[in-house]
């Protein structure tokens, strides 16, 4: 069988997760990149080598990552995280397609904050962008995370521009009450392969 690589992507607080399950709950397989990327990065020898050789010893304590650390030097800094992302995503994908190969289904999806950045979308058959108005994406994360909404604006503007991603995507689910209906349009369309 055939088996699409989708990617699911959005904005913070656009609702990446809240599809996913939807996705989920139609039997399709979902890859949280987010979640292995934290683990490869404590366990992957060449992500831990690559971390080093950019920023330094400090980066692990032992066999511990230091997040602290990294989340110090990437944040505000958007060229580092781009480094830091471009060590460890090509890492993730490969995992995730040794992973969706194993499924014997007609399609996985990888749920991923990054898609246009450094070339990720290219590694697969379909994307998929989600998109919700700015002022609930704010209050939902703020509700979430309890954090300010000067936290949330900082962590969106060093996101890539929604508008340019919603161009470039396959498909754009907008979250809002008819969310379901449009998961469902897009998996007819996935299953029987009518993507691109
Ligand atoms: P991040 O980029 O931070 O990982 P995300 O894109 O995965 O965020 P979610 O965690 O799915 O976003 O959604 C953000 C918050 O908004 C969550 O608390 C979620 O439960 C809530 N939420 C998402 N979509 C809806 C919706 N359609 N109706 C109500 N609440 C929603």
């Amino acid at each position: 069988m055939k088996e699409w690589k989708v990617a699911l992507s959005g904005g913070i607080g656009s609702g990446k997760t809240h599809i996913a399950q939807v996705f989920s709950a139609l039997a399709v397989p979902v890859y949280n990149s987010d979640l292995r990327a934290k683990e490869l990065m404590q366990s992957d020898e060449k992500i831990r080598r690559g971390l080093i050789a950019l920023l330094g010893e400090e980066t692990y304590k032992g066999a511990e990552l230091n997040k602290q650390f990294v989340a110090q030097q990437i944040f505000s800094n958007n060229e580092m995280r781009r480094q830091v992302n471009a060590i460890v995503h090509p890492v993730v994908i490969r995992h995730y397609e040794a992973w969706s190969a194993a499924q014997n289904v007609p399609y996985t999806i990888m749920e991923t904050a990054l898609l246009f950045e450094n070339d990720v979308y290219t590694h697969f058959d379909t994307t998929i962008y989600i998109t919700a108005p700015m002022e609930e994406r704010i209050v939902r994360v703020m509700k979430r995370d309890m954090c300010s909404r000067e936290e949330v604006e900082k962590r969106m503007k060093m996101q890539q521009n929604d508008t340019i991603c919603v161009q470039k995507a396959d498909f754009v689910i907008e979250n809002n009450n008819f969310a379901l209906s449009q998961v469902l349009t897009i998996h007819e369309q996935i299953v029987h392969g009518k993507i691109r």
